[in-house]
């Protein structure tokens, strides 16, 4: 059975590719990719409105659906406000 192996960056040991740690020195495979993955990811903007967590609790959420109404209102008055700031300059 053929595997997909990946040498190990730290060992320099070639190790089953399937698995996200080295089964000779328990490094993590793809570190360098893995970081760099992560840090594309990070640059990626958020969500400006408040993010609703699964393990919150039903008073929790029905708070946070509140604020974000108020959120989404609050960006929908600024778009409008640069809509017409563009089309009075323009
Ligand atoms: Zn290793």
């Amino acid at each position: 059975m053929a595997y997909h192996q990946k040498k190990c960056e730290h060992c320099s040991m070639w190790t089953d590719g399937s698995i996200h740690n080295c089964a000779f020195c328990g490094g993590v495979l793809d570190e360098v990719y893995k970081k760099e993955n992560s840090a594309r990811k990070l640059k990626l903007p958020e969500k400006p409105i408040i993010r609703i967590n699964p393990e919150d609790g039903p008073f929790t959420i029905f708070f946070k659906r509140i604020v974000q109404f108020h959120q989404l209102v609050f960006y929908w008055i600024v778009s409008i406000v640069i809509y017409f700031i563009t089309w009075v300059v323009f």
